[in-house]
């Protein structure tokens, strides 16, 4: 079955451009222009996964993306910044965004991300239905996570989380214990290629938000250590 996204923007010559491009691409499309009208198509339709602008009428695309994340936690979330909303990248990983997509962007690009992140979804749901060795709850110190649900707990506590989160927790999960290289992840959570590489910061940004999350103490992570000039160690 061919993929659904829901496009959220306000500028019209934006909206509608998209819209064209991912129907040439055949995907199957919904749009909205503010952000009350997002949440609803979001029950409606239930896409596969939204793009979705930052600044918006009636809610801001961080309301949104929150209301999304909560309701639909497989629905992957892309969202698209000004260059000048640097900051905000990393808030919106927070809210649950996915990825993010610089403005001004190229058509190409998005394009691409989308497919590497709905190929990592599709790939996320046949190693789910298959007995892959991951169980679906597992828990170590004060936390407990889902898998199946997409749901987080610390000292019984909800935490919010996005899918790609859970990804590269049950990616860390899987290889407890080994480092863990940066490029892994990009490629096997992200579906990046190794001939179009992007910078790994991408991977610190959400390394940052995990630890917000999950540890005790993020200046002194005890749970996802940093391996120098590699990456990182799930120490469990
Ligand atoms: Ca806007």
């Amino acid at each position: 079955m061919e993929s659904k996204i829901l496009i959220v923007e306000d500028e019209e010559i934006i909206r509608l451009g998209l819209k064209d491009n991912f129907e040439l691409e055949n995907y199957i499309v919904e749009t909205a222009s503010d952000g009350e009208e997002a949440i609803i198509k979001a029950d409606e339709f239930k896409p596969d996964l939204v793009i979705l602008d930052l600044m918006l009428p009636k809610k801001s695309g961080f309301e949104v993306c929150r209301v999304i994340r909560k309701k639909h936690p497989h629905t992957f979330i892309i969202m698209l910044t000004a260059k000048t909303e640097e900051t905000s990248k990393v808030a919106g990983l927070e809210m649950g965004a996915d990825d993010y997509v610089t403005k001004p962007f190229s058509i190409i690009e998005l394009l691409a991300r989308v497919k590497s992140s709905l190929r990592r979804a599709n790939n996320l749901k046949s190693s789910e239905d298959s007995t892959l060795k991951t169980p679906d709850v597992v828990e170590f110190y004060n936390i407990k996570l889902d898998f199946k649900k997409y749901e987080a707990f610390k000292n019984n506590q909800s935490i919010e989380m996005s899918a790609r989160e859970f990804q590269v927790l049950r990616y860390f999960w899987q290889r407890r214990g080994e480092v863990v290289y940066r490029e892994d992840l990009l490629q096997n959570i992200w579906g990046y290629t190794p001939e179009n590489m992007p910078s790994t910061r991408t991977i610190d940004n959400h390394i940052v938000n995990l630890r917000k999350k999950l540890e005790d103490d993020q200046a002194n992570p005890k749970l996802i250590l940093s391996i120098r000039g590699a990456g990182y160690k799930f120490d469990i």
